[in-house]
């Protein structure tokens, strides 16, 4: 089946339910009314002009526009292309042109980001241009530019529609949107979803309908979803987390998606899953963390919550068991995948024993396989050892857009995808990822894993976030560094973390490096780029 399929049958089954909260938009959908907008902007779509396996960017914070594009574009056969809302003008121009965008449908300005302007900027031919017929020297290929406007409120943009008035070009009962639904196939592309960025340059990933619709289903079972359950999603749509095991999950279970705010921000989404009376929480660590020890915490009821998912990065041990002991998300469980693989390959289930929830990042998901290689000779290594993640099956993207080379790079011939990821399994199939293949540290001859180090660090009492990167030496090949930041009013030493390491872990792994910070360079969607942490550092150590 197609989203637009699945989605139209969830929206019969259960058509008063609650489908969509934008708490800071204060707009409601039930799943009755976000299906007629979903198909009002289809129709609009088309009405632009847009024929299937047109690309079609959105760059934009979580809203109910970027839900209603999710939904409009896959029904009819447009690809989806999430920009980063971080990105600025070289990066917007780098995302469209690289994948041939046609048409754009951004937000006007968030904080200090100034969307319409940057466009200007790229574009400046664009403001005697008529809405639709727009070329522009530096954005040869865009011709509609879209802005999410609060109707009836702010001036015109020349060159640009905006989105209310789009939408009501539309019409919900459109023959031309279930005539050209009934024409795609769930292998055709639904979205181009660029990687976080977490080790250099982003890359576009292309994913199917069946890609991403049957790992946002089975994820949503994983946690047990059902039109009751109510998810706050303060991850970005932007990224997988928020489009797949959000979004995707909650509509393959007629459960209810909760957006606390454009942007994250720890106190608004506890206000939101208090008022909303959540049932489920996402998050990266970072965000999980941020509201953990936000100072107001204690103040909000927080009882509805039963489950959620951890992802993205990995789980540190202790910020799961306070997540479980203070935020009520007894049922929480761990997801790890990668853009590539729609997302998810492996996740614990709200089945899953507390223990092996906390500690792994759980066991294969359905309908998938995987292995894990000696990243040298290929082979599968014993049970406990440490090897590549690798995995094949329906979740497994079509390829990198345009680049042929890179795609079977990742790819293997039998279909595997080499994840880059460094995992160990257990005798029952609970896995570990125990870092990046290009995050270990090789010193004096000694295989470190920073992320072991991390663990470690973080049962420090003071301590409230860490990473450990290695460095280039002159004497041991590489040297260890840490960064850390410490809990609010605490102050640390370095001395005091290498008291704390000694004799418990052995020398080598003693960061020789220690630096005290506020935080670390992060994308958008909460993963910290421990590359700019090396090259920082490089810079420092001269
Ligand atoms: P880029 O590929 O651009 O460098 P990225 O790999 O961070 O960025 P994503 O596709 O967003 O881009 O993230 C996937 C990666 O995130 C995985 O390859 C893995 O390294 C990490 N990851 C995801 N979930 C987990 C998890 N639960 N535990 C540990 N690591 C995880
Ligand atoms: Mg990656």
């Amino acid at each position: 089946q197609t989203l637009g399929a699945f989605f139209d049958d969830m929206a019969a089954r259960v058509p008063e339910r609650e489908a969509l909260v934008s708490v800071h938009q204060q707009r409601r959908y039930t799943y009755g009314q976000l299906q007629a907008e979903a198909n009002r902007l289809a129709s609009a779509l088309l009405g632009l002009g847009l024929k299937p396996g047109d690309r079609v960017g959105i760059w934009s914070h979580n809203n109910a526009e970027w839900v209603l594009m999710q939904l409009a574009t896959a029904k009819v056969g447009l690809v989806l292309v999430n920009i980063n809302p971080a990105y600025r003008t070289s990066e917007v121009e780098y995302a469209l042109n690289k994948v041939g965008c046609v048409a754009l449908v951004t937000m006007p300005s968030f904080k200090t980001s100034d969307y319409i302007g940057m466009l200007r900027e790229l574009a400046p031919e664009w403001a005697s241009q008529p809405p639709g017929q727009l070329s522009a020297e530096k954005l040869p290929g865009l011709k509609h530019a879209i802005w999410i406007d609060v109707p009836g409120e702010g001036a015109d943009q020349p060159g640009f529609q905006r989105f209310s008035a789009l939408l009501a070009a539309g019409d919900a009962q459109d023959p031309r949107v279930p005539h050209v639904a009934k024409l795609l196939h769930n292998t055709d592309p639904i979205n181009i979803q660029f990687t976080s960025g977490t080790t250099g340059f982003p890359k576009g990933a292309t994913l199917t309908h069946r890609n991403i619709l049957n790992n946002g289903f089975f994820i949503g079972e994983c946690m047990k979803l059902t039109p009751e359950d109510r998810l706050c999603i303060p991850v970005p749509m932007y990224h997988c987390f928020g489009m797949v095991l959000g979004t995707l999950a909650c509509l393959t279970h007629g459960s209810t998606i909760v957006f606390p705010n454009d942007g994250f921000d720890p106190l608004l989404t506890l206000q939101a899953v208090q008022a909303e009376r959540c049932t489920a929480l996402h998050g990266v660590p970072t965000m999980f963390i941020a509201e953990l020890d936000h100072p107001r915490f204690a103040e909000f009821d927080l009882s509805s919550l039963r489950t959620g998912i951890m992802a993205g990065t990995a789980c540190p041990i202790e910020v799961m068991r306070r997540v479980v002991d203070r935020m009520f998300l007894s049922q929480i469980t761990i997801a790890y995948g990668m853009t590539e693989t729609s997302p998810v390959s492996c996740q614990s289930s709200t089945e899953t024993p507390l223990e092996k929830r906390v500690t792994t990042v759980g066991t294969v998901q359905p309908h998938l396989e995987i292995k894990i290689v000696d990243p040298d000779s290929g082979q599968t290594v014993p049970r406990g050892e440490r090897g590549e993640f690798c995995t094949r099956g329906y979740s497994v993207m079509h390829g990198y857009w345009g680049d042929e080379a890179r795609t079977r790079e990742a790819i293997d011939a039998e279909g595997w995808m080499h994840t880059g990821d460094l995992a160990t399994m257990d005798a029952e199939g609970y896995v570990n990822i125990v870092g990046r293949i290009k995050d270990m540290v090789i010193r004096g001859g000694e295989n470190v894993y920073p992320r072991e180090i991390e663990e470690f660090l973080y049962s420090h009492p003071q301590v409230q976030d860490v990473q450990v990167v290695g460095v280039p030496d002159a004497r041991f090949g590489e040297e260890l560094c840490a960064w850390v930041v410490a809990k609010p009013g605490q102050s640390l030493s370095e001395d005091d973390i290498r008291a704390f390491c000694k004799g418990k872990i052995a020398h080598y792994k003693v960061p020789r490096y220690i630096r005290f910070v506020a935080e670390f360079p992060m994308t958008v969607t909460g993963k910290i780029q421990k590359f700019k942490i090396r090259e920082a550092m490089i810079e420092e150590l001269g």
